[in-house]
């Protein structure tokens, strides 16, 4: 496996890394799945600066301070709900890893840790985008030294197997 790429299989707001990805839906307001589990562990004042963020657009990323997290930002983007609208899928899943690892770039953030965006309630289907989320990674990390590591964290054990299978390879 890449040295530079870490598997965690667990639950990503206990993690004590620079940045943690959310995967929010448009509104930035939470939601459930993970987006409810960093809301809930980063407490009240993360939705108040949320509603002053405007929404985020599907395959884009914005980010904010950590609040009671161990982390200190979160970066929040928004996948794409598979199999509606114009049939981008693939590219806004991409996106969304780009312009995620690019926050972390600009905010010198040596770390940052990934759940598996899009794979809960928007359905994209898991060995899909787990190919999608290790290619964009890789290619990033080729051509940035920070993030230095990068986390794929899973939280079923479908996406871990998925994962390990994959980042063996
Ligand atoms: P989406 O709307 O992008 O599909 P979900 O939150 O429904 O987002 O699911 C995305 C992934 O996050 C799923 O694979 C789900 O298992 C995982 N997940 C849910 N809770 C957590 C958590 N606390 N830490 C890490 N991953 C989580």
């Amino acid at each position: 496996m890449e040295t530079r790429i870490e598997l965690i299989q667990g639950d990503i707001t206990k993690l004590k890394v620079d940045a943690i990805v959310n995967a929010a839906n448009p509104s930035l307001l939470g939601g459930g799945g993970v987006d409810g589990a960093i809301h809930k562990a980063a407490g009240p004042g993360l939705v108040e600066v949320c509603r002053l963020l405007g929404g985020c657009k599907t395959g884009e990323a914005k980010i904010t301070k950590g609040y009671k997290l161990p982390a200190q930002f979160i970066i929040h983007t928004v996948g794409p709900v598979w199999g509606v609208g114009d049939r981008h899928e693939e590219e806004l899943l991409a996106s969304c890893y780009r312009k995620s690892l690019a926050h972390a770039t600009v905010h010198d953030c040596k770390t940052i840790a990934f759940p598996n965006i899009s794979t809960g309630v928007y359905h994209f289907p898991k060995e899909l985008a787990a190919s999608i989320a290790i290619r964009e990674v890789k290619n990033y990390l080729s051509a940035n030294a920070i993030p230095e590591k990068v986390s794929f964290v899973c939280f079923d054990d479908e996406n871990f197997m998925i994962y390990q299978q994959l980042l063996d390879q």
